[in-house]
């Protein structure tokens, strides 16, 4: 029998949903939080980031699913309206699996997964950062800071940044500035990069005081740090889909209408 687990968003409209999904699966699954086979999230798409976050060393043998208790996300098929259909397509046992591939951020002697992005940012004042693409040097970046996403966070941050949207399942990463500045004495690419997987982002900077990581919905100190390193990890989290569902109509009720 399936293993399920379901992890919520602190409120009463997903407390409720969890409750409901448990009473309709109780004959067809052991609830276990510890090692499941399926996780349900139930909220937002930030719910689903602390899940993967939640299950970052289990990916190897766990899927996902999400249900939205808003607006239609990115990494949520469900609207709340919608969960019988869910717990049917579950209960079906036919769903196809969407590998979305994560990025690994090297700092000091850590080593962390993102699935959106990983930030580098300092609201305190201007970061001097000089990033190398496979130890080369690129640029001397002057702002607040820098973005690296993956397809699946170019819809988030990465796309407030001006960043491209990437089609699910291109295995690449994009940088992005947040508030480079730009003059006659400062100068950087102003514009986003994409790499594919067989490159390295190297970002060093001699003082990352009051600079903080930011890896999805995590914030890290990097206290002695001096350099960081970015690249597309081979480990992927699974997206179990029980329904076609198209990105471009996804994007178009996200931004569009
Ligand atoms: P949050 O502050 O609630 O998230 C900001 C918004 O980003 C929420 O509406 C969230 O959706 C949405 N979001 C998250 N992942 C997305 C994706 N892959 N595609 C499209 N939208 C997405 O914080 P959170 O819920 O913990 O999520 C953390 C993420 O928020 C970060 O990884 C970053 O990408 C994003 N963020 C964006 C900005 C910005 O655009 N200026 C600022 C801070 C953080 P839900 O409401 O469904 O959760
Ligand atoms: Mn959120």
């Amino acid at each position: 029998m399936k293993r399920i687990a379901i992890i919520c968003r602190e409120d009463k409209a997903s407390y409720r949903l969890k409750d409901i999904i448990l009473r309709e699966l109780k004959n067809d699954m052991i609830y276990d939080e510890e090692h499941p086979d399926l996780v349900i999230s139930v909220g937002g798409d930030g719910t689903m980031l602390s899940c993967i976050h939640k299950y970052i060393n289990q990916l190897d043998s766990v899927y996902f699913v999400g249900l939205h208790t808003g607006t239609l996300g990115f990494y949520t098929d469900y609207r709340k309206e919608e969960y019988m259909e869910l717990i049917e397509g579950i209960k079906s046992d036919k769903g196809t699996v969407l590998e979305r591939y994560l990025l690994k951020v090297h700092y000091g002697d850590k080593e962390s997964l993102a699935l959106n992005e990983v930030r580098i940012e300092n609201n305190v004042h201007s970061l001097v950062l000089d990033v190398f693409i496979d130890e080369e040097h690129l640029e001397t970046f002057r702002g607040n800071g820098l973005c690296v996403s993956t397809d699946s966070g170019s819809t988030a941050y990465n796309r407030s940044l001006g960043g491209a949207i990437i089609y699910p399942g291109v295995k690449l990463m994009q940088l992005s500035e947040i508030a480079g500045i730009h003059h006659n004495a400062y100068r950087s690419l102003d514009s986003s990069l994409i790499l594919d997987d067989r490159h390295k982002i190297c970002v060093h900077s001699l003082n990352f005081s009051n600079a903080i990581l930011g890896i999805d919905n995590e914030v890290h100190e990097l206290k002695d740090i001096n350099q960081l390193e970015i690249e597309v990890s081979d480990k992927c989290a699974r997206f179990i889909q029980f329904k076609p569902l198209s990105f471009i109509k996804r994007v178009k009720r996200a931004f569009i209408k």
